[in-house]
């Protein structure tokens, strides 16, 4: 059920209204009697009022629960339900609040509160969910102990903290670190644990289990190991140790997120922790590895120190998300991960970015939190953080850290709490960079250049395109990472980081003895578009001697799109330059092939829509994938006469180890199978997938063949191999439609939805197939429309099950200004449909009513 009127606006919540709990929260105690239809949910919470309260008003969140009795210090009160949960009247002294509650988590198909996903019970709290566990005021800032006892016949149940008793049919567990109840958790069900172990830098043993169901204990021990590198990390790079004796880790089936940070008690989608060479390709066993470091770093950045509302989401995801990619690159290659971090950066942000979703990392106002768990909080957050270490210096990020868990251990805080600990640390005025936080919008950066008498002058002038009817937004803070190179080759100036304040600005470079070839924005050093006149030789020469490996993989990429975008402009043929340059990069053995996979690997179309649409062009998709099938064909033909023998070089040999060197020649051998088999019919990837021992092989032997239309058989043989693994269906749900022709696409995608293993309960399997469809750029944008409509019937279909998932997939549609007229209005009718729909849930509506107003 929804809390909305039908299709009435809901209620705007607004940063500016934010006023503080009127009670202190000194301790809550729960009983749960479980029952798949009927769990009771009792709670005893002592309350004081604040001496310095501005609101008195007794509050309490609450949706969807069946209240059976309230009392106060033992007497029974009647308690007032009003809209959101309820209101009491109350002593002026501390009292004891007990309510107890009944709720139906085997109808909970939103898997928001407690819920079932297979005979298992579970919990997600974060943002909201706790208001339908029981009472109580819900939000970030009121921090308590929690005492949880449960009560039933579940062989294995699981609360926060650690375990203090255990009987026939009960468990107790108590939390001594004071939280808020986002971060409650109870898991119970028929469980078996991988065990481990942790001793920390001082001393104490750490008991760490992965739960997971009878029959997944096979797939944990990469995830043990991977826990078990992120507390050591957390120990060497920022000093934090973990604060319980016991750390646990739940996989659930039907699971919203990808994992979620629970004190003591991670829940973690089980795609995002099970893993076994045989199931899993290397791209998952690094997203494992990435995500349960994530869930572990939130234990000190979001936990210890949380957020004191959710306008604030960004002060604990952006710094979790940024430590977790200095994890990986430690673990991994730290220019793989980058390159990584900003392909998806302008695949999923900045689109967020400039069109009608735009929000800065700290938004003023939502309607439903839910729908801001975005890019733009998550990434973008986590770019602001890489920006403000690059300005301070890595002495003075690490001393402003230390400061802030210091200063802010046990509290609820703001990015002015933040910011402040980085401006007491380093002596630095902040305001003008804190507009990164208030500001939605990519930053352009116009670069001119001059050279005369050995000097060389480079001139930035940066604007952020405002939305319709608002005024220009003021300059930001912007670390430019600069080298230079001379025409030989050679570094003449090492990387340096400029700090542009103003809206124009130039810099000198003096003593050069010839006009060097400008390295600009090395690393990436700020999430802006860079917009500069250059010409396709210099980009090739960068490609071949930048020594930034970020630039010079920038420099490969920008030189693709190039092409590209001539392709699909004037017709033109793949330019044989960039052919060359591609060749003899794939063919250098001293290169290393995780870079030359990601050389090889294209820019995505929806990436050359976006390049199209900033130039002012109208994109057309199904000419995007044309030229990209041209240039593809092209590319393999040109590589012809050495792709078996790169093939034979690049296969990794002996038994499959998911690291990174690994995963990089996997890679580039994947690469390479799919240019060889639009020209051997096959042959070699058939042979692949028939000998395959492990999940990246075998994967993309049949992504390849599929691709080429010569994978019937194969599709076969893996649907029979793994019909009982849901990860591994996920897998083959949704390369049947990333594989599909554009015209065929939509019917791929509708045949699937009919398709006995679908299922509207399990967003995994959902996203698995609509996912792929909004993926599939040509497909879901095909003339015909289907693609839109198939969506937008599905997401109508799936908002009453459940609404936070609904909700974000259709920010599929949130690029739909970039194409022309007649798509324009398909999309609009979709997302009118989608509006008009009787009892929409207001995530959904806030999400569309967003991109029509647009
Ligand atoms: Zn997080």
């Amino acid at each position: 059920m929804n809390d909305a009127a039908p299709n009435a606006a809901p209620q705007t919540f607004y940063l500016k209204d934010y006023k503080p709990f009127g009670y202190e929260v000194e301790s809550v105690k729960l009983t749960f009697q479980l029952s798949p239809n009927a769990t009771k949910v009792h709670s005893a919470i002592r309350f004081t009022p604040k001496a310095d309260a501005e609101d008195n008003r007794f509050f309490l969140h609450g949706e969807q629960l069946s209240l059976i009795s309230a009392k106060i210090d033992g007497t029974p009160v009647t308690a007032r339900l009003v809209d959101g949960g309820l209101e009491c009247d109350v002593p002026r002294t501390s009292f004891l609040w007990e309510a107890e509650v009944e709720i139906d988590p085997a109808a909970n198909t939103a898997l928001e509160g407690l819920y079932m996903s297979n005979g298992m019970y579970c919990t997600q709290c974060e943002a909201e969910g706790f208001r339908k566990i029981t009472y109580y005021p819900d939000r970030p800032d009121v921090m308590s102990t929690f005492t949880v006892r449960i009560e039933g016949d579940e062989p294995v149940m699981l609360s926060n903290g650690n375990p203090t008793g255990a009987g026939e049919g009960w468990a107790e567990w108590h939390d001594p670190w004071p939280k808020p109840a986002y971060l409650f958790a109870l898991v119970a069900g028929d469980l078996v644990n991988h065990p481990g172990s942790f001793t920390t830098k001082s001393g104490k043993d750490v008991e760490l289990n992965i739960w997971v169901r009878p029959g997944d204990e096979g797939k944990c021990a990469f995830g043990m190991e991977a826990l078990k590198k992120s507390m050591k990390w957390d120990e060497d790079v920022y000093g934090l140790e973990y604060d319980l004796d016991l750390f646990n880790i739940v996989a659930v089936d039907d699971f919203n997120m990808g994992a979620m940070e629970n004190k003591g008690l991670n829940i973690f989608n089980s795609s995002c922790v099970l893993a076994s060479p045989e199931t899993s390709t290397d791209a998952n066993f690094e997203r494992i590895e990435a995500i349960i470091a994530h869930e572990y770093f939130h234990n000190w950045t979001g936990n210890r120190i949380t957020c004191r509302d959710w306008f604030q989401l960004c002060l604990k995801e952006g710094l979790t998300v940024f430590r977790d990619a200095q994890f990986t690159a430690d673990m991994r290659s730290e220019p793989v991960k980058r390159i990584e971090d900003v392909i998806a950066l302008r695949a999923r942000q900045f689109p967020e970015d400039g069109g009608p979703l735009a929000h800065p990392p700290r938004p003023e106002e939502f309607q439903e939190i839910n729908n801001f768990y975005t890019a733009t909080v998550y990434e973008k957050g986590a770019e602001v953080i890489g920006m403000l270490k690059r300005l301070v210096g890595d002495d003075n990020y690490y001393k402003a850290l230390n400061l802030y868990f210091e200063r802010h251990d046990g509290q609820a805080c703001t990015i002015e709490d933040w910011l402040k600990v980085f401006e007491d640390a380093t002596g630095r005025d902040l305001n003008q960079f804190k507009l990164w936080y208030s500001q939605a919008g990519t930053p352009r950066v116009k670069v001119s250049e001059e050279y005369a008498d050995g000097t060389y002058t480079l001139t930035f002038e940066q604007s952020t395109p405002p939305p319709p009817g608002q005024p220009e937004k003021a300059p930001r803070v912007i670390p430019m990472a600069v080298g230079l190179l001379s025409p030989n080759g050679d570094e003449v100036r090492a990387t340096e980081v400029l700090e542009l304040t103003e809206a124009k600005q130039s810099f000198t470079f003096e003593g050069l003895a010839s006009k060097p070839v400008p390295s600009i924005l090395r690393e990436f050093s700020a999430p802006v578009i860079l917009e500069r006149e250059t010409t396709n030789s210099e980009r090739a020469f960068l490609l071949a001697h930048d020594t930034d490996p970020f630039n010079r993989w920038e420099a490969g990429n920008a030189l693709a799109k190039e092409v590209r975008v001539a392709m699909v402009l004037d017709g033109a043929a793949p330019d044989a330059a960039y052919l060359d340059a591609l060749e003899k990069l794939v063919r250098d053995d001293e290169q290393d092939p995780a870079f030359r996979a990601l050389v090889l690997s294209p820019p995505s179309q929806s990436d050359i829509a976006q390049t199209l649409h900033e130039r002012g062009h109208t994109p057309d998709p199904q000419k995007i994938y044309d030229a990209a099938e041209t240039f593809t064909q092209t590319l393999a033909q040109q590589l012809e006469t050495s792709l078996p023998r790169l093939y034979a070089a690049t296969t990794v040999e002996g038994p499959y180890v998911p690291d990174a060197d690994g995963a990089g020649k996997r890679a580039l051998n994947g690469r390479i199978l799919s240019l060889l088999t639009r020209l051997d019919g096959g042959e070699q990837a058939a042979r692949q997938y028939a000998s395959a021992d492990n999940m990246t092989q075998q994967y993309a032997a049949l992504a390849a063949l599929m691709k080429a239309e010569k994978g019937e058989a194969q599709s076969k043989a893996f649907f029979e191999q793994w019909q009982d693994d849901r990860l591994v269906m996920d897998k083959w749900f949704a390369l049947q439609i990333a594989c599909a022709a554009p015209e065929t696409t939509a019917a791929t995608a509708k045949e699937l939805t009919q398709h006995p293993l679908f299922s509207m309960k399990n967003p995994n399997r959902f996203r698995a197939v609509m996912g792929a469809l909004a993926g599939n750029h040509a497909g879901f944008h095909h003339a015909s429309g289907a693609g839109y409509q198939l969506l937008a019937e599905n997401l109508i279909a799936l908002d009453s099950v459940n609404p936070q998932t609904t909700a974000r997939m259709c920010a599929a549609f949130q690029t739909w200004k970039r194409y022309d007229s007649k798509r324009q209005a398909q999309i609009q009718a979709e997302l009118e449909r989608i509006l008009a729909t009787s009892d929409l849930s207001r995530d959904t509506h806030e999400m569309v009513s967003r991109m029509l107003s647009a």
